[in-house]
């Protein structure tokens, strides 16, 4: 048994089931979400309709989800020096989840990169597909050990920068994963764009059965804009993966509600009229920084 099955199986103790969840979620990537998108696009044709598929969706989603994250915030990650370990997020102020909430990264410069299951899992896959990365030994290692079909690397905190900053210049928003099957903790960001990302079509088909269900969670930034700057060019409706931008006649349109908070019109908007804040009407971000303060070790 390879060192990072066995991490596996000490990590999960008792939970024999979760280990093997774990491992088999990871190694055969591809395959699982790939019967993942099957049973979304089963649910879409045939299933919305049912009063009990909505209550299924919403457990689901419970158990695996993800948090937006800003690129500043990905950085952050990306760059820990040390261990992160914080609790539960019992309040559920930065992951609105009843399970797998905690922010745990261990040696965070351990760093590797692999073909996204979800692209993968396309017909059509944007490019290029090298995109999830996992940070710190919950994840980085089983992939090295076991994904060479997925064309694991090991990279720097600099790589992982670039890949990012890369996938964000073509549409790709990030998102930190969490799943009770492997851990309950963070460590998997991936690069997800709206075309291929099962879990944004996850939420999508969701939402079509009950609005308030999602199985991403908002990054906690809203958009600030400075209105004398804006030259109505409609880059940041171009850039937005949620149609949250609109150019009108009337001028520039920005739909808070349908924001996710990722940050890409920001990008995109040459004459800086655009900002983010993080917006207390929203979720915490999971900005380290501020999740250490909120989360503590409790
Ligand atoms: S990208 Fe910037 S300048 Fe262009 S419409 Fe959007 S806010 Fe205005
Ligand atoms: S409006 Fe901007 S921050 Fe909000 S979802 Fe669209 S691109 Fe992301």
């Amino acid at each position: 048994m390879k060192p990072s099955t066995k991490a596996i199986f000490k990590r999960h103790g008792l939970r024999l089931d979760r280990a093997l969840h774990n491992w088999v979620y990871f190694v055969f990537y591809t395959p699982y979400v790939k019967a993942a998108y099957k049973a979304i696009n089963l649910v879409e044709r045939h299933f919305t309709g049912l009063p009990f598929v909505g209550a299924f969706a919403g457990a689901v989603f419970e158990r695996y989800h993800s948090k937006v994250l800003s690129f500043e915030d990905a950085k952050k990650i990306l760059f820990l020096n040390k261990d992160l370990v914080l609790g539960h997020d019992s309040a559920k102020r930065i992951i609105p989840y009843k399970y797998a909430n905690k922010l745990v990264i261990k040696n965070p410069s351990l760093i590797a990169v692999m073909d996204c299951p979800c692209k993968k899992a396309s017909k059509a896959p944007c490019e290029p597909v090298g995109s999830c990365i996992a940070v710190g030994e919950n994840f980085a290692p089983l992939w090295l050990e076991h994904c060479a079909h997925n064309n694991v690397r090991q990279i720097t905190s600099d790589e992982a920068l670039a890949i990012i900053k890369a996938m964000r210049a073509s549409g790709h928003i990030q998102q930190a994963f969490l799943k009770v099957g492997t851990g309950g903790v963070t460590g998997v960001i991936c690069n997800c764009c709206p075309k291929c990302c099962a879990s944004l079509a996850a939420t999508r088909v969701a939402k079509k059965i009950d609005p308030a269900l999602s199985m991403n969670a908002h990054s906690g930034y809203s958009i600030k804009a400075a209105p004398d700057l804006c030259q109505q060019c409609g880059n940041c409706q171009e850039a937005c993966p949620f149609d949250a931008m609109r150019i009108t006649k009337d001028g520039r349109f920005y739909n808070k509600e349908q924001c996710m908070g990722c940050g890409l019109c920001v990008d995109a908007c040459t004459q800086k009229a655009l900002s983010l804040y993080a917006d207390p009407t929203k979720l915490m971000p999971l900005d380290i920084d501020m999740a250490k303060t909120a989360l503590g070790k409790n």
